[in-house]
């Protein structure tokens, strides 16, 4: 079975600026790179799971989303780690649908297309529903990146034990480096 790592798309992989429907707008973020390709080089695949309210709300349309993906997934190809696929929730949050983050149907979705292991899987988000998506989705690595340094945290987020102030930071953790161990053993295997 593979095992995957699952990226939040805004305040992952590219800057939060609260929505990001163009192009122009896609800063990525520091590490992520470099993070995608030591996960790559272990034999894990990329995906990209992200909520789009935006488009629920009527800032950008979906075609605008699709270019904005077009775009990143084109640059992960030129640093030579590929993003397999990626799903999006364009709902508005009061439409309680079955695929917005924290449920856990996008994720659950790749795994069955992909015949995912997703107990040997992570995932990174800047959310506590990212995080919660990931835990009821079953996966064993979860990791939180702190929105402190975009000031962007919400006052009411709960406190969870582990969070990161940056991708750099993560990469220097343990529980990191267990995910692409566990990964490494598996492969030997
Ligand atoms: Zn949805």
């Amino acid at each position: 079975m593979v095992r995957a790592l699952f990226l939040d798309r805004d305040g992952v992989v590219n800057v939060d600026y609260g929505y990001v429907g163009s192009v122009a707008d896609v800063t990525f973020c520091d590490g992520i790179f470099e993070l995608v390709k030591t996960a790559y080089d272990n034999d894990i695949k990329i995906f990209i799971i992200t909520n789009q309210s935006g488009i629920g709300r009527g800032f950008y349309s979906e075609k605008d989303f699709l270019e904005v993906m077009g775009y990143i997934l084109g640059i992960f190809q030129d640093f030579g780690c590929p993003v397999v696929d990626y799903r999006w929730c364009p709902h508005l949050p009061s439409e309680l649908c079955a695929c917005r983050k924290p449920q856990p149907s996008m994720v659950l979705e790749l795994a069955k297309i992909y015949n995912l292991n997703l107990v040997k899987s992570a995932l990174i988000g800047d959310s506590v529903p990212d995080i919660q998506c990931g835990i009821r989705a079953g996966i064993r690595y979860n990791f939180l990146l702190s929105r402190d340094a975009q000031g962007k945290r919400k006052s009411n987020e709960p406190v969870f034990p582990q969070k990161y102030d940056g991708i750099k930071t993560l990469m220097k953790e343990k529980r990191w480096k267990e995910f692409l161990l566990d990964c490494i053993l598996e492969g030997n295997r």
